[in-house]
């Protein structure tokens, strides 16, 4: 075994399944982007950055490894 900490309960970072509150349209995102993320078909923003790990504005339905 070489894999370390493969049952860490909270990776540092993952992907993201984002839902718009606006718009409902899906949308995976990095946890921790670095730059404002807007809905791809409504503009309504549904991250926003930190420096460190986003602040989801919209609705998290998955996280994806
Ligand atoms: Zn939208």
């Amino acid at each position: 075994m070489r894999k370390e900490n493969i049952l860490i309960p909270k990776p540092r970072s993952n992907f993201l399944s984002v839902q718009c509150t606006n718009c409902q349209e899906k949308q995976v995102i990095y946890s921790h982007a670095t730059s404002d993320i807007n809905c791809k078909s409504c503009g309504n923003p549904i991250a926003k950055k930190t420096g460190g790990k986003a602040t989801i504005l919209g609705e998290i339905i998955n996280t994806l490894d």
